[in-house]
């Protein structure tokens, strides 16, 4: 059983029908002017008219890039060597996915000023701390729209209000949220937003950023102006084909697949929360993506216990695929303010519309089997048990069997 579609999900058999002549018999060059060059060009102009329909937008403020990160590169230092000249202050929240994390940390590098906002104990900022950090010298906000690691989603309509009054450009990185919730880029006031296609039953090495008219990027990869010049290089066909499809087909199913899964994540929480001590839900319980928990255990050792599942049928994650094999506190999470002891007790279980087969209870006995197993090695559960909480004088917290 797979419980990890935040890191990827499969493509599905309609996307993969869809790409497969691009492959083959389909495979001319679209900026060429033959029969063959043509159709390719006709499947990208289709593609593009998906994608563009899927998030209110128009096709021609879709740019096609190798993925979400390249997505969230070509935003944040697009917009960053554009307004060069006219100030260097970049405004974010301490927890964005590394694509921007690390692009901002580059930028910092090159004396680029940046503001992480706190995302408080709900994982949500505060529109007053964005206010608050706006200065003349301020030319981007970007500020993910739904968390990877513990899907909850920020205010992006009123962020992007206030960017508007202000004249600065907005950059949204909607990579978890699209497919998941609406994602409507007139609703939502932004300059500028990320998709990644494989988080949606697409291929990997493909994805889009929406470019709203009139704003300008300078582009990352330059060479032989495809993609209105903003991203040169002989365009993916077959992969942007199955974005455009998958695209269509997760807009056409997105209220019954959020009424499914959210009534299966609503039905794991309310039966892992009954179950098993201790057991905590991290971030806002509202405002969240209705596909993925991030569930916290006192006493655990998140990679312990996704080793224990993994043997048992379930792949799941402590989080970010990203940090996972870095076995470093997830930063995600130690931006919540949690206790460093805390952090590392997280499993991330991520669902997919194909998860019909996911039995709950089934899965409820097994992870509860596993933290009690893992809970009985574990000096710090023991230690709670016997001592209730309190340490003594002499060890303090090493004080585990004296
Ligand atoms: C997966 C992800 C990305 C990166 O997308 P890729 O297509 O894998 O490069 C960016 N942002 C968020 C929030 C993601 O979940």
């Amino acid at each position: 059983m797979y419980l990890d579609n935040s890191a990827t999900t499969q493509v599905s058999e309609e996307v993969f029908e869809e790409m497969k002549p691009y492959f083959t018999e389909e495979f001319g060059n679209p900026s060429t002017l033959y029969k063959i060059g043509r159709e390719s060009k006709k499947a990208l102009d289709q593609a593009r008219q998906r994608v563009a329909d899927a998030i209110n937008a128009k096709p021609e403020e879709i740019i096609f890039t190798g993925g979400g990160s390249e997505s969230d590169n070509l935003a944040i230092k697009g917009i960053a060597f554009k307004f060069l000249n006219q100030g260097k202050h970049i405004i974010t929240t301490e927890f964005e996915h590394p694509a921007v994390k690390e692009t901002l940390a580059y930028l910092e590098s090159l004396d680029f000023k940046v503001t992480y906002l706190p995302v408080y104990e709900n994982g949500i900022i505060k529109v007053e701390d964005l206010k608050e950090a706006i200065t003349d010298d301020t030319i981007l906000i970007t500020i993910m729209h739904g968390n990877n690691e513990i899907g909850t989603i920020q205010p992006i309509e009123e962020i992007g209000e206030i960017a508007r009054e202000k004249g600065i450009i907005f950059h949204t990185d909607a990579v978890q949220t699209f497919g998941k919730i609406e994602v409507d880029v007139e609703k939502l006031n932004v300059n500028l937003l990320s998709l990644s296609s494989h988080k949606i039953n697409g291929p990997k090495g493909v994805g889009a950023l929406y470019i709203k008219k009139g704003t300008r990027v300078i582009p990352l990869i330059h060479g032989g102006g495809q993609e209105r010049g903003i991203r040169a290089g002989t365009e993916n066909v077959a992969g942007i084909v199955g974005f455009g499809k998958a695209c269509e087909l997760a807009s056409e199913q997105l209220e019954e697949h959020h009424e499914k899964l959210s009534a299966i994540r609503d039905e794991l929480i309310e039966k892992v929360l009954g179950t098993i001590p201790e057991s905590y839900v991290n971030g806002d319980m509202e405002q969240r993506l209705p596909n993925l928990v991030n569930f916290r255990f006192k006493a655990i050792e998140g990679e312990s216990l996704i080793l224990l599942l993994d043997a048992q049928g379930y792949q799941a994650s402590t989080g970010s695929a990203c940090s996972s094999n870095k076995l470093e506190a997830s930063p995600v999470l130690t931006a919540l303010g949690l206790d460093p002891v805390d952090v590392h007790g997280s499993l991330r279980i991520s669902l997919a519309p194909e998860s019909d087969a996911f039995d709950v209870d089934e899965f409820v006995e097994t992870l509860a089997g596993a933290v009690s197993r893992l809970r009985e090695m574990s000096p710090l559960w023991n230690q709670d048990l016997d001592y209730d909480g309190v340490m003594c004088a002499k060890h303090r917290d090493n004080c585990r069997m004296c």
